[in-house]
């Protein structure tokens, strides 16, 4: 691509830096920028830097958070003894949405897969333990994406807190095989959580 100013090669490289992005796109949305006020990309480039350099983990659950413990974890309406695991915040998003669940959350971070040389120690698999081992817990909740990796990491964890007198529950399978949490309906979403079936019932399907 031959461009007619290095500042309009910089702005497109760097926006075909995103994923799903690819050249002909970002040099479309950078153009698309240069029509607008100036203020609307003031605006942008403002909001992702506050977010980059603002936003934080919560303390307790781990996901993406304004304060140091988020809003779910500090409602005192939530059950704060039934925890949900999800791999990063997009999923708590999707269950948010369906409005069925009441308890509260702990984002994992990702998910174990040796390919892509993510190991335990890496996700946050040990402040969970914890949490069981503090005697804190009634039930953990899988809701993992049902892939390879997903049932990888909730065997890790189940290994783990399997000898504490805590339930254990799976989101049922209705949701398809491969489907990441955040694309499945909120209904069918909704309804599965709902309808949890114990841990070790879906060990014997596997
Ligand atoms: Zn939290």
């Amino acid at each position: 691509m031959e461009f007619s100013s290095k500042l309009l090669e910089k702005a497109v490289n760097e926006m075909a830096q995103l994923p799903g992005i690819g050249k002909r796109t970002a040099l479309r949305l950078v153009l698309h920028l240069l029509k607008q006020p100036k203020d609307q990309t003031r605006f942008l480039t403002q909001a992702l830097m506050a977010m980059r350099e603002e936003i934080k983990l919560c303390k307790s659950c781990h996901n993406i958070s304004d304060a140091e413990v988020c809003d779910i974890c500090q409602n005192p309406k939530r059950n704060h003894h039934i925890i949900c695991i999800v791999e990063d915040v997009r999923d708590v998003m999707a269950i948010e949405n369906t409005n069925q669940f009441k308890g509260v959350y702990h984002v994992l971070g990702g998910k174990i897969s040796p390919i892509d040389g993510v190991g335990p120690s890496q996700l946050t698999i040990n402040s969970l333990v914890d949490k069981v081992k503090q005697g804190d817990v009634e039930e953990l909740i899988f809701a993992l994406s049902p892939t390879m990796e997903g049932d990888t990491t909730n065997f890790y964890i189940f290994k783990q807190i399997k000898d504490y007198p805590i339930k254990t529950s799976t989101i049922a399978r209705g949701i398809a095989v491969g489907d990441e949490l955040e694309y499945a309906d909120e209904v069918t979403l909704g309804r599965s959580i709902l309808n949890r079936v114990p841990f070790e019932n879906s060990l014997k399907n596997t």
